[in-house]
């Protein structure tokens, strides 16, 4: 059983928000896909586990079917844990909507590449504005005939009120849709016709027709990174080209810097078809580059259980006393009841007692789980920034915080968010 703690920095929190139809369920299930059948091939160098788990799934199908699912991404060479946590996003404000979003600390948001820009999209839009979530937006089903990927991103600044960050430009057009021009690598991304679901794209030069148009809109990203971000631009001023790397850590500064609300989201912007699986692995990319770590959300705020006047502040860490949300009951087939957690601070681990601060009552943690996709794994201990299932939690309720007996915190007050009545 795994007994160490994780490196926070290589965590991802995020959720996949989206309006009806843009391919949040397609999206989800190709990230799962190449997430399993990456780990797979890093954890066990060895092709035969990896047929079993391509033709399990394909028979089976993924999908999401838990509150929240880890997998993991690698990026140059290092293994990335994304907790992809299941939010109704199109649904408008119930406490479910705001509780998962709450729980995570980015997002990605998945529009229609022919619709654009929909009610629905603002509805979700303005959902992550409230939690002050950074994200990176996808412009899904460019395969689709209609599809316009610049009309898209017009609409994300003209009804969203947003700053789009070209990152990628499509080449070719619906059903001749065959990749994207990554303007920070200056490189084309091609999946031919033959590209099976599984397997990486190439990585060629961009094609002769689209460099003028490559070039116009990386001076064109370059100038919108340079106008959010002091460092690129004193190397804006003095004519220097920033290297791939500052490009990376600007356009990441500038993402966890937008969260919505007072700030004016300047957000970067990809593009694909998960459907046919063109755009999805670059979209793993960018999650570990630009979305945020635990680390990066300073501290969660909750109160005093003895007055709520008295605001209690915790920090991502494991020295911190333990604060834990619940955010979703669900009934497992084969567990039964299953907690889902988001620990903020301090360590939770296997048969333990915490306390319910809410209900001022002990409880007993059961067994704990990561959900994957395709397995359960159980493990010992979970410390603050991560997100796992528990069993045996016979009291507590979503919405209510476990933490240690001697350092209590409740984390959502009983009035946020306001309930929503429907009356009939
Ligand atoms: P959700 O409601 O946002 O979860 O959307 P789904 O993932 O269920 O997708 C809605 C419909 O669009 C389904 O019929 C998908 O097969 C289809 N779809 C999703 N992504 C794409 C895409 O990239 N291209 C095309 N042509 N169809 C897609």
């Amino acid at each position: 059983m795994a007994t160490t703690s994780l490196d926070l920095t290589t965590v991802r929190n995020i959720g996949i928000m989206a309006h009806i139809d843009a391919g949040k369920t397609t999206t989800t299930e190709r990230i799962l896909y190449y997430t399993g059948v990456s780990y797979k091939i890093g954890e066990v160098h060895d092709g035969a586990a990896t047929m079993d788990w391509m033709a399990q799934e394909q028979e089976r199908g993924i999908t999401i079917t838990s509150a929240a699912t880890t997998c993991h991404w690698p990026l140059e060479g290092v293994d990335h844990t994304i907790n992809i946590i299941d939010t109704p996003g199109h649904v408008d404000f119930t406490i479910e909507v705001e509780r998962s979003l709450r729980v995570l600390d980015g997002a990605v948001t998945v529009f229609d590449g022919v619709a654009g820009v929909e009610p629905q999209s603002e509805t979700v839009w303005r959902q992550a504005d409230r939690y002050g979530v950074p994200r990176i937006c996808f412009v899904n089903k460019l395969d689709r005939t209609g599809a316009d990927f610049f009309r898209c991103v017009d609409m994300i600044e003209e009804r969203l009120g947003a700053v789009p960050l070209v990152m990628q430009l499509p080449i070719g057009a619906e059903a001749g849709f065959q990749g994207v021009i990554d303007l920070v690598r200056n490189k084309a991304l091609v999946w031919s016709e033959e590209t099976k679901l599984g397997e990486m794209y190439d990585t060629v030069d961009i094609p002769a027709d689209l460099v003028e148009q490559a070039e116009e809109y990386r001076a064109k990203l370059i100038e919108a990174v340079a106008e959010n971000d002091e460092e690129v631009m004193e190397l804006y001023l003095e004519g220097t080209e920033p290297t791939e790397e500052q490009l990376y850590a600007a356009i990441r500064r500038i993402t966890l810097a937008s969260t919505g609300g007072e700030t004016t989201t300047v957000t970067p912007v990809f593009c694909g078809t998960a459907f046919k699986n063109k755009g999805v692995q670059p979209l793993l990319d960018a999650v570990v580059r630009y979305l945020p770590t635990p680390l990066d959300v300073e501290g969660v705020e909750g109160h005093s259980p003895k007055d709520p006047e008295e605001v209690v502040v915790r920090k991502p860490s494991e020295d911190e006393p333990l604060a834990a949300l619940a955010f979703k009951i669900a009934s497992d087939p084969h567990l039964g009841k299953l907690t889902f957690i988001r620990v903020y601070s301090g360590v939770l681990t296997a048969g333990t007692q915490v306390l319910n601060s809410v209900k001022g009552r002990k409880e007993r943690i059961g067994k704990i789980y990561r959900m994957h996709a395709n397995k359960r794994e159980e493990i010992e201990r979970v410390g603050a920034g991560d997100i796992v299932a528990v069993m045996g939690l016979k009291q507590t309720t979503t919405g209510e915080t476990l933490s240690d007996a001697t350092h209590q915190v409740i984390l959502e007050s009983m009035d946020f968010p306001a309930p929503v009545i429907e009356v009939a």
